[in-house]
């Protein structure tokens, strides 16, 4: 078959990213490329153990010279997110990757690249299968599901890890170095309604046209959350005009701020033009409110005319109501260790109202547990409150920043001698795996860096070519250093 990532360099490292890239492995379809892992070390002669969540680790031992030094974990996730532009026949579950080179990227045609986070797999693989690099005994572990709540970390059994040194490589920037992240859940919430049959004219609201973003990183610019608009879209006409809601609809996913949402509601038919008008109000609000952040937010309202409807009764619609409104929802407060920095946050991600409940997920995160608990009894005191119930699922805990770190200071060094230039060294509000690692190894010392990757998790993805060498010399470098 033919190479397209052919005459790249690092050559072993392009080599591996390119034969895993013919396996599929978007989250929970890991076997195949777990395997492919497990094979590598059999066939080497490795130590390893491959688990039933598929998560691998490998172990090389020190080159000579490098007995007594300590020893060093290197760390990637095997599954990526599979993501496709909108027309595209990619089959996911058989279809290898169509791999380009473009402009000094690697990208892949149609869909997500998977270069996060595919590069760690090849470039541990790739130092697996250098007979020349020296180091300590390393440790490569492979986890899985990271994408979907870093399922395959929380599973992993790590009782045959010694070393307490780990690079985790799933990180996107060249040049930042991240020493400590948020830790996270998502929370659902649920709350039982009732319905009647109620005659009126029925109008239907679409918020669009947002930004959106990721809910952790992304949380501090002061964008619209689709599903928040809405809320108060409704609880506006509710000061003025009575109505019943049908139904409410935002979001995808807990950990995306929701870029669209709707909801169906039934009216009386005199008051159909005025609350037209007080539609278009809102469009005008809304630009005042978010109009650098968020400038194309739209409102869209069709008349669906005059029906009979199943909508929720008064005292449920009203709960709802309150639920929506007095959740938080956003920034909750900012780090007073680390400037700039989110400490807790949380996102309202998805709404569903159904038959018979409304549904809504959120994604809560924070650099400290006690404000993530705090956080967490709110919501679940104010649903219980209002006679529902509560699920909190994906727990994982923050990664501390510490302030002695050996890694880190050696990694800095080394970035100044080869660049002349300092690190950025941060933390962030955003979920990595190394938080359920270093509880799992006490005592961890950790630095996740990566190359420069664009545009992740969305077919646009690309990964800079040159920027995967200089990490992977730099990676080489650290581990030399290393010494007893
Ligand atoms: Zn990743």
């Amino acid at each position: 078959m033919d190479r397209v990532l052919s005459g790249l360099k690092p050559e072993k490292v392009f080599t591996y990213f390119e034969d895993i890239s013919r396996i599929p492995h978007g989250s929970y379809n890991t076997k195949g490329i777990s395997d492919y892992c497990a094979a590598f070390a059999r066939e080497r002669g490795l130590w390893f153990q491959q688990d039933e969540l598929n998560n691998v680790i490998i172990k090389k031992p020190a080159s000579r010279g490098y007995e007594a030094a300590p020893g060093v974990i290197l760390q990637g996730h095997l599954d990526m997110v599979a993501e496709k532009e909108a027309g595209s026949d990619h089959d996911f579950t058989k279809d290898p990757l169509r791999l380009k080179v473009e402009d000094g990227y690697v990208t892949a045609e149609g869909t997500t690249l998977g270069g996060d986070d595919g590069i760690a797999v090849a470039m541990m693989l790739a130092i697996l299968d250098e007979p020349d690099a020296q180091h300590p005994e390393l440790t490569c572990i492979f986890t899985t599901e990271e994408e979907v709540g870093m399922e395959g970390a929380a599973g992993i059994d790590l009782s045959a890890v010694d070393a307490r040194l780990m690079i985790n490589l799933d990180s996107e920037a060249e040049g930042v170095f991240t020493v400590g992240c948020a830790g996270g859940m998502r929370t659902d919430l649920c709350l039982p309604v009732n319905r009647y049959k109620v005659r009126g004219a029925v109008l239907h609201f679409v918020v669009e046209g947002l930004i959106g973003g990721h809910s952790g990183t992304e949380i501090n610019k002061g964008r619209a959350n689709a599903c928040r608009l809405l809320t108060f879209l409704l609880y506006g006409l509710e000061e003025k005009y009575s109505f019943a809601v049908i139904s409410l609809n935002g979001g995808s996913k807990d950990n995306a701020i929701p870029v669209r949402a709707e909801a169906r509601i039934a009216v009386e038919p005199g008051e159909v033009s005025e609350i037209l008008e007080m539609a278009e109000n809102y469009r005008n609000e809304w630009k005042s409110l978010y109009g650098a952040a968020d400038p194309n937010a739209s409102l869209q309202v069709t008349v669906e005319g005059v029906q009979t409807v199943e909508a929720l009764i008064a005292p449920d619609q009203e709960k709802v109501s309150f639920l929506l409104l007095e959740a938080p929802c956003g920034v909750q407060a900012m780090s007073t260790d680390i400037p700039g920095l989110v400490e807790t946050s949380l996102n309202l991600g998805v709404l569903r109202l159904t038959e018979d409940a409304l549904h809504v997920r959120y994604s809560l995160r924070s650099s400290k547990s006690v404000a993530r608990r705090q956080l967490r009894r709110r919501l679940e005191f104010l649903v219980s409150y209002l006679g529902g119930t509560y699920e909190h699922t994906g727990v994982y805990p923050a990664w501390e920043y510490k302030r002695d770190s050996v890694l880190r200071d050696l990694c800095t060094r080394i970035y100044r001698e080869k660049t002349g230039q300092e690190p950025v060294v941060e933390v962030i509000h955003a979920g990595l795996e190394c938080g359920l690692l270093s509880e799992k190894l006490p005592g961890l010392d950790c630095v996740s860096i990566g190359p420069e990757l664009i545009d992740i998790h969305t077919p646009r993805e690309r990964m800079g070519i040159a920027s995967v060498g200089r990490l992977y010399d730099f990676v080489l470098e650290v581990l030399r250093e290393i010494k007893a």
